[in-house]
Parts: structure tokens; C-alpha cells; sequence
């Protein structure tokens, strides 16, 4: 059964689609698709209602951050359930993956973004010092786009909204059209944080209202998917020479070293691929691990991975896959797994006791990368683990990958990881944690390859979502260029004389 079948309606009515829940596959929602008109209409109000944002100093924005922090916390269980509901994931990934990284994105960046924010004196290098007076002034962008996924439906929708609100933007939401309701709280949670109208429109919809959005005249596009749907907007914007930053799929390893604490190494694996049902763009997807301690190892991941449940309601571990399309992804890699030799350790089917869309905890052996399950991202509950003769072995493998999102390397020295860590070529790396964690906000976070451009998170991104204007005064009242016409033959000698006393002598050097 489908999750999102689109409803008859009369001709020139507005789109609709019916949801069902991915755990028990009940119908659970019906909406309306924004049309193109809708987004027009919603950029129209950001624009009338951003100008004023813009002029609001950071500390006045980030009050509005703070009071959405607190209605967060006191309304914990509501959020939860909406996003339960919808993507019928346990409560505690829930909790950890959507409402606490929510919360820590709201406090950070309403605590530190005046700082980040803060115009800027840049001293200038060479005799232009003496000059001239260069200051760096981030001003906001204008309204941003920002399309989200249904894998993390409420942070990866509330992240780059915090960020894109706080530099002074407005923003036009579009969420994933099988999660809309997790999407939509974001706008609720800001308009009774008392965020003025206009400056945040939630669009309800699917890929035609996203790339509505995109082709609307927005001034930015902050965009988080799928490879082949992130392609499409960025085509999309480089048309209109937009900006965009693209947070796109992942295939991350991990490097199990022979020196490594093998339970906290399998708990790592077994967090690493079965948390959110495996599908987070850093889940790990493959494991490489050193041949002296893989038998030990993976009979520890296996042990922990067999203990996971599964269920519709109360206490479980591991929740459905989101709609149809994603279990016969999961299916057809570990079929294509199984067709070249490699051997399943646990799972490796639907979860025969439940009717909706889970697929068991599965941990494969004897893969190699001529499977799919070792090169394409699979999005589910697998792990597959390839023994390597050593660490060499194992980061060229790791770097055998069209993605390069995340990694994480187990080993009981920290300075031997962080070594191996520069050695794997992705976005970011992590030395016994299994993923970079939306609470590391310092962090730039983003790929390399396919797996993206740009990145959310650290100072950088947040600057992303402004134009960092270079003014320039001359500290001599413009002394500086207004005899610079009519040229003179003297005057050029003059300068090829300066030129060689600046960039051909030692004291010019030390100036320069
Ligand atoms: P998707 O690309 O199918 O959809 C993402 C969003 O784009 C949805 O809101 C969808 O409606 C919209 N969309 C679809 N067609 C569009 C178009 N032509 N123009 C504009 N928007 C369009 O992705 P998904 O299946 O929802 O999400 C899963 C993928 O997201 C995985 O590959 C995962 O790795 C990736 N992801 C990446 C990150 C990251 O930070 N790198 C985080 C989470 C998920």
C-alpha cells in the first residue's frame, strides 16, 4: 500500500493527498498541495515582512528563538506524537534525533549568533593599512527556501529555519509531503513564539511544490534529499544563479582498528545503522574491520542487533521504513547482496509479525563492493561488515565511494584515530562516536562528491544565509584616488618604483 496516494478532485481544485502511517499502514492525514500560486502568494508576504526582520537587532530575533525553545519544552509530548505518528519511529529516537537537537539548534543559535553576526573590523594587509579601513558587514539575504526530508522531518526542517531566521531572513518551508505534519509544527511553534506574519510560510506539498519554490525568486534554496532530487535544484538554480547549499544522501564507513574496545565498537555499529531504521543521511552503511578482531566483532554486533524490537506502540527499538519505496530499496540490496555471495548474519527479511513497512535489523558478511549494499546508499536497517587485512585496507575502502558524508573510525587511541581520521576523504569524521551529531553546531556539517555542496551548521553556514558586504573607506578622505586621473608617465615610474621597493626588498616584504 502506498504511504501518500493522491485523491480525484475536481478540475482546478487545489491537489490532494491521502497519508497512511508507515507502521500500521491505517490512512492518518489528508492535505492539500500548495500550488505555485500559493508559493507566489507566501513569497509576497515575506517580502513585504522582511525588511523590517532585517532591521530588528539579533538580540531582539533571538528572543523570538528562545520563546520557541521554551513552548518546545513544556510541550515535549505534543511534538513527539505528531512526529511519531507520521513516521511511526520509537519515541526515543523522537526525542533525541528531532527534539533535543531542535532544542540545542534554537539555543545555539540564539545565544551565539549576535557574535557570529557582529559586523567586523579586517585589518588590512601591505601600506593599505595605513589607508584604508575595511569592515565586514553580513546582511541578510532576503527569503530563503528551505525543502526538507522525511527522515528527520522536524529538525532537518526547524535547523536551517533557525538559521536562515536569525541572519534576518525570511523563509518558506517545504517539508516532505509523507511527513507535512512534523514539518508544519515548525510554523506553528514560531508563530506562537510570536515571530511576526509574513516571515514564515509553511508550504504543504510534494516534489511540484518544491520545485515551485525553487523557480519562485527566492534569494536562496537550502536544500536536504536525495541525490537524484538535489541534482534537479541545483540545475534548477544554477539557472538563476541562486545559491544553494545541497545536504544529500550518504554511504558513511566505519574503521574498526585491531586495538579497538570491541563492545563499545559493536555498540557503536549496532547505534551507528539501526538508529532512525538506518536512515539518516550519517547512518553507518558499511564496516570495515580489521581481520584480528572481526570474528569477535561481529559476533558482538550480531548479539546486540538480534536483541532489537520492533513494534507499532509502547517500548520498542527500531521503527518502519518510511513508505514503500524505501523497503524495496532496502530488499533489493541485500537480494543483490545474497545473489553474489554475501552470507546474512540476522534479518534480512520483512518483519513477518507486523504489517507495516519494517524490515528487521540485518547484518550481513562476505560483501565486497561489487554489491550494491557496499556503493549505494541503502537507507534501512543494514550492516553489512567487510573483514580487511589492515587499516590501510580498510581506508582505501572507505574512500572507494561516490559519497563522502561521514565516517567513523573505533580504536583505543585517540591520536591514532584522528590519524586515520585525515586519511578518509568525506565531509566529516568521528573517533569512537558513530555520527557527527546535529550537537556539535561548531561543526561545519556537509559532504563532499555526491553526497552535497555547502554545509549547515558552524559560523560558516550561518554566514551562508547572509551577503558579508566588504566596506571600504579611505582613512584619507578620498585623497587616495582623486588625482588619479590624467595619467603620467611620472607617475607610473613612480609606482614601478614603489612596486619594486614593496615586493622587491626585504623591509618592503615585511610590509607587504
Ligand atoms: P527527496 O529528494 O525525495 O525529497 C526531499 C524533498 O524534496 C521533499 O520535500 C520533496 O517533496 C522535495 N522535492 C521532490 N522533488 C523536488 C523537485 N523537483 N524540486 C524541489 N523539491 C523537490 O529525499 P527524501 O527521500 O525525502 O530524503 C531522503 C534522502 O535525504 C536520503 O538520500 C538522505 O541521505 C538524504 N538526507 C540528507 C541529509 C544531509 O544532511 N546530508 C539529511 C537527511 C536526509
Amino acid at each position: 500500500m502506498a504511504i501518500v496516494t493522491p485523491i480525484e478532485v475536481a478540475p482546478g481544485a487545489r491537489r490532494r493527498i491521502r497519508l497512511a502511517s508507515p507502521a500500521t499502514l491505517d490512512t492518518i492525514d489528508e492535505i492539500e498541495v500548495a500550488s505555485r500560486e500559493d508559493v507566489a502568494r507566501a513569497l509576497a508576504a515575506a517580502r513585504a515582512a522582511q525588511p523590517a526582520w532585517a532591521a530588528t537587532p539579533v538580540a531582539e530575533r533571538a528572543k523570538v528563538l528562545w520563546r520557541a525553545l521554551q513552548i518546545l519544552l513544556a510541550r515535549q509530548d505534543e511534538f513527539i506524537e505528531v512526529i511519531q505518528r507520521e513516521s511511526g519511529k520509537p519515541r526515543t529516537d523522537a526525542l533525541m534525533i528531532e527534539l533535543f537537537a531542535a532544542c540545542d539548534s534554537l539555543a545555539h543559535f540564539a545565544k551565539r549568533a549576535g557574535r557570529m553576526l557582529r559586523p567586523r573590523r579586517q585589518p588590512l594587509h601591505g601600506v593599505l593599512r595605513f589607508v584604508k579601513k575595511l569592515t565586514l558587514v553580513p546582511r541578510p539575504l532576503g527569503v530563503i527556501g528551505v525543502i526538507s526530508p522525511w527522515n528527520g522531518p522536524f529538525v532537518l526542517s526547524i535547523n536551517p529555519t533557525v538559521q536562515a531566521l536569525i541572519a534576518g531572513n525570511a523563509v518558506l518551508l517545504k517539508p516532505s509531503e509523507v511527513t507535512p505534519r512534523s514539518g508544519a509544527l515548525v510554523g506553528k511553534l514560531f508563530a506562537e513564539a510570536g515571530l511576526p506574519e509574513g516571515l514564515l510560510t509553511v508550504l504543504l506539498g510534494d516534489g511540484e511544490t518544491g520545485a515551485a519554490l525553487v523557480e519562485a525568486g527566492v534569494d536562496k534554496v537550502s536544500f536536504t534529499g536525495s541525490v537524484s532530487t538535489g541534482r534537479k535544484v541545483a540545475e534548477a538554480c544554477a539557472r538563476q544563479l541562486l545559491p544553494c547549499t545541497l545536504e544529500l544522501g550518504g554511504k558513511d564507513p566505519m574503521v574498526v582498528c585491531a586495538d579497538v574496545d570491541l563492545d563499545r565498537a559493536a555498540g557503536g555499529a549496532v547505534a551507528g545503522a539501526f538508529f532512525n531504521a538506518g536512515q539518516i543521511c550519517f547512518s553507518t552503511e558499511r564496516v570495515y574491520v580489521v581481520d584480528s578482531v572481526a570474528e569477535e566483532f561481529t559476533r558482538r554486533v550480531v548479539e546486540r542487533a538480534r536483541a532489537l524490537r520492533q513494534a507499532t506502540e509502547g517500548e520498542f527499538d527500531v521503527g518502519p521504513m518510511i513508505w514503500p519505496k524505501q523497503l524495496e530499496i532496502v530488499e533489493s540490496h541485500v537480494a543483490d547482496a545474497v545473489a553474489k555471495g554475501a552470507k546474512v548474519l540476522c534479518g534480512g527479511r520483512r518483519n513477518p509479525a507486523l504489517r507495516g513497512l519494517f524490515y528487521e535489523p540485518t547484518v550481513l558478511a562476505d560483501v565486497t563492493h561489487e554489491m550494491k549494499i557496499m556503493c549505494e546508499e541503502t537507507f534501512g536497517p543494514v550492516l553489512p561488515i567487510l573483514r580487511v587485512r589492515d587499516e590501510d585496507e580498510a581506508v582505501r575502502l572507505a574512500n572507494d565511494s561516490r559519497y563522502g558524508l561521514g565516517a567513523n573510525v573505533w580504536t583505543r587511541s585517540a591520536a591514532h584515530g584522528e590519524a586515520l581520521a585525515r586519511r578518509i576523504d568525506s565531509g566529516s569524521v568521528c573517533v569512537n562516536d558513530m555520527m557527527m551529531t546535529y550537537g556539535a553546531f561548531e561543526a561545519p556539517f556537509g559532504g563532499r562528491r555526491e553526497s552535497g555542496v555547502g554545509s549547515v551548521n558552524g559560523p560558516d553556514a550561518l554566514l551562508g544565509y547572509c551577503h558579508v558586504q566588504p566596506i571600504l573607506t579611505d582613512r584619507m578622505g578620498g585623497r587616495a584616488t582623486s588625482g588619479h586621473y590624467p595619467y603620467s608617465a611620472a607617475r607610473d615610474a613612480g609606482m614601478q618604483k614603489f612596486m619594486r621597493f614593496l615586493w622587491g626588498t626585504r623591509v618592503g616584504r615585511w610590509l607587504a
